[in-house]
């Protein structure tokens, strides 16, 4: 399928590794010029360096910046001023116990994954609109529907986000521009090592059987890879996906045991 995005532009957030870095390639492989964003030069640049390799017809430009911050979003959005797709998407909140939790480590995460995305959105959303075609994917959580005890700074700040998107979204889409939230479970990637180390820490656990538990648990028997995640962003972002706005996608191989 020609998913009709072909020389469209991208500004994809926490895209030198795991699920961003899915979500740049699959955009590039369909001719989408992707500006990527990160923290660490080093590892950005050899990122992009492989995806120019992958996807020779996309122009690939980095910025390397934390997106957490006012300057970082300026620089970012200076490299992409008219995105037609904007994927956000920054590290998660620490895991722990909210007990330990103060003022400002609530702040850091509302910041990183609440206020982030609606700043880039507040920046890019009327341009998209008045061009008439627009595509925006928040990297979310399965936390979203499923807390996780353990990251509650993420199931708020996350929850957060979501309730604004589900109240803009249906004021673009007449505008061709639709905003979604794309929810991972269990991928493979830094931050699912990172996320379960700590479990197994927190309770005593050794962790290399602890993250084959999980794999064993989840229904497909298997973690998600970054690649099949970014696949399914390219296709929301595509010319097709134009009725489909305000919704929560879950990629968990089924561990969601709810019926909705
Ligand atoms: P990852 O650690 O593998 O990659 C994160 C990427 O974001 C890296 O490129 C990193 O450089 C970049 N990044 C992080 N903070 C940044 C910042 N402040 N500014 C710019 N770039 C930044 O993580 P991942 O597994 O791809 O996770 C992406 C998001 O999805 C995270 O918010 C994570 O919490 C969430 N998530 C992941 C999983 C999973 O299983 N992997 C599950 C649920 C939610």
């Amino acid at each position: 399928m020609d998913l009709g995005i072909k020389g469209k532009s991208a500004l994809v957030c926490g895209a030198s590794k795991g699920l961003g870095r899915g979500c740049a390639e699959a955009l590039a492989a369909e001719g989408v010029n992707v500006t990527l964003v990160a923290r660490t030069p080093a590892i950005l640049e050899a990122t992009a360096a492989e995806i120019r390799q992958s996807a020779p017809t996309a122009t690939i430009t980095t910025v390397a910046c934390d997106i957490t911050t006012a300057e970082g979003r300026a620089a970012a959005l200076a490299a992409c001023p008219h995105p037609d797709i904007l994927v956000t998407n920054a590290g998660g909140p620490p895991p722990g116990d909210f007990r330990n939790w103060q003022r400002e480590h609530w702040i850091a995460a509302l910041d990183a994954n609440m206020l982030t995305p609606i700043e880039l959105i507040k920046a890019t959303v009327d341009g998209m609109m008045a061009r008439g075609f627009g595509r925006i994917i928040n990297i979310t959580s399965s936390a979203v529907k499923a807390p996780i005890d353990i990251l509650g700074l993420s199931n708020g700040a996350r929850s957060g986000l979501t309730g604004f998107v589900a109240g803009v979204a249906r004021k673009t889409v007449a505008a061709n521009v639709t905003i979604n939230n794309l929810l991972p479970g269990a991928f493979e990637t830094d931050r699912l090592k990172t996320t379960l180390n700590a479990m197994a820490k927190a309770g005593g656990r050794d962790a290399a059987e602890l993250i084959e538990q999980h794999r064993a648990a989840n229904p497909a028997r298997r973690f998600g890879n970054p690649a099949e995640f970014g696949a399914f962003c390219a296709f929301l972002c595509s010319s097709h996906a134009g009725y489909m706005t305000g919704q929560n996608i879950l990629l968990d191989g089924g561990a969601y045991p709810g019926t909705y």
